[in-house]
């Protein structure tokens, strides 16, 4: 590669991180972008959640300077504007650029204390990863090859005992963690990092790197389908509730043509068995258990609720990602039932209002814990309200199909039982955060969204009793 060429190439912090993780991905992502899988929503989620907590931030360094570049393009400029803003002593500098012949570091903050500069990452979450450490001393290794040296590094990230009063105050909202120490003892280990991710940008052919369980960590790659190809009809790759070591592990086994170890886990073998020969199976015990509690009542009504996670809490008594119902729908026999909690500022006690309204003595949903309400279950229990989550069963093996394969989420599972839905139903409680052009009529959508749920709760009961066996 001439140097020419090579000039016309950086590596950014999100590179390096990247290439940490594995430098196939770096050079895949480099040079054959197309052969990435679809960005997920889950993924899109998380970096618009880091946009709005970072302009939150700036709120802590006030008056600052946005050397923000609009477009890599500008960086040059950008960067030539940062020094500047630094030489002038600019106490407060949002978005300064940092850029060498062959890397370029954006840091989020630099303020200046005591005449000296202190470096300032932001996360959205809610604690500091291996991976943000990392992230933190290759911008202070790029500062230091301009020869310019904070005399502090942190990460300011979201405080997780913050409770909201109806006044967001960004001081208590964030945690400042100094993590100077840290980061200089990272330096040795950067540099070289650092410049063989550079090299790999150059190379003629990508790396000769197996999959493992780096896949995934520290974020799900994208090359996964590409670099799984020979793989991909692998029965264990697709078991839900497996380590990923130990995913990779017998797969190795699966491949060298060794007999697998036993599971040791009744649910992981009949998971299995149920993608390997694409039969399904369902068990008799959980079943006859799960009818002793429906059966308790009258008439079990079926429950969809839609919620939404934010960083930055927006009712009075919430935390930092606090679960907050949007809507509900209710499916109890022939009626369905709708209500919105959009404009609410008390959105749980709405809920729990809707629920009584109803006037069922028990509760049938399908949800993983992570998508319920904050405090769902206490709150209902206060209320004796009845709750069944089949979401338990199917955790259990109440059902085992390939359909729900490899994650056995709960949408995955409703989606199964919904026979008409538009493209981005499924995805709807994630796209409302992302981009609400996306979505025609928000308020049918949703609707739309929750009715649907509740119906395909209702189905998958009736299925696991017409096809037990
Ligand atoms: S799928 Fe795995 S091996 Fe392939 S590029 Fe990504 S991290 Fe590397």
């Amino acid at each position: 590669m001439s140097e020419k060429k090579k000039s016309k190439k950086s590596l950014s912090k999100s590179a390096y991180i990247r290439g940490r993780q594995c430098l196939k991905s770096l050079y895949l992502y480099k040079n054959r972008y197309f052969l990435r899988d679809p960005i997920s929503y889950e993924q899109q989620l998380k970096f618009r959640r880091g946009h709005s907590v970072g302009d939150l931030a700036h709120e802590l360094f006030p008056g600052g300077v946005n050397l923000k570049p609009g477009h890599a393009s500008k960086y040059a400029k950008a960067a030539e504007e940062t020094k500047l803003a630094i030489s002038t002593k600019t106490p407060n500098l949002y978005e300064a650029v940092f850029m060498t012949d062959k890397y370029v570091a954006i840091m989020d903050i630099l303020s200046l204390k005591n005449d000296v500069y202190g470096a300032w990452e932001v996360k959205s979450s809610l604690r500091i990863s291996k991976t943000y450490l990392w992230d933190l001393a290759f911008q202070y290794f790029v500062m230091s090859e301009l020869e310019f040296r904070p005399e502090s590094a942190g990460i300011i990230h979201v405080n997780s005992e913050y409770v909201y009063n109806g006044n967001l105050n960004p001081f208590d909202f964030f945690t400042k963690v100094d993590l100077t120490k840290e980061v200089i003892a990272l330096q040795d280990e950067t540099k070289p990092a650092a410049e063989e991710a550079f090299e790999i940008l150059f190379a003629d052919s990508s790396p000769s790197i197996d999959v493992g369980p780096h896949c995934f960590d520290p974020y799900p790659c994208e090359f996964y389908s590409h670099c799984h190809k020979k793989h991909l009809s692998s029965s264990v790759l697709k078991l839900a509730g497996l380590s990923l070591e130990s995913k990779y592990r017998l797969l190795l086994n699966e491949n060298s043509g060794s007999e697998l170890c036993d599971f040791g886990d009744e649910f992981l073998r009949r998971q299995y068995e149920a993608i390997k020969t694409r039969k399904e199976s369902f068990d008799e015990g959980l079943i006859e258990e799960l009818s002793e509690n429906i059966l308790s009542a009258v008439q079990p009504s079926f429950l969809h609720v839609l919620s939404t996670r934010k960083a930055v809490p927006e009712h009075v008594g919430d935390k930092p990602f606090t679960v907050v119902p949007l809507a509900a729908a209710i499916v109890c026999g022939e009626i369905v039932e709708f209500r919105s909690f959009e404009n609410s500022d008390l959105p749980m006690q709405e809920l729990l209002g809707f629920i009584d309204d109803i006037g069922s003595q028990l509760l049938v949903f399908l949800e993983t814990d992570e998508f319920l309400p904050s405090d769902f279950y206490n709150r209902c229990e206060e209320k004796e309200i009845q709750l069944v989550n089949l979401y338990n069963y199917f955790m259990e093996g109440i059902w085992c199909s390939h359909v729900f394969s490899p994650d056995y989420s709960a949408e995955r599972i409703r989606n199964s039982a919904m026979k008409s839905r538009s493209q981005y139903e499924n995805r709807l409680a994630l796209l409302l955060d992302i981009d609400k052009k996306k979505v025609e009529n928000i308020p049918l959508s949703i609707q739309n969204y929750c009715t649907s749920n509740a119906i395909a709760v209702k189905n998958i009961l009736g299925s696991i009793y017409e096809n037990r066996i």
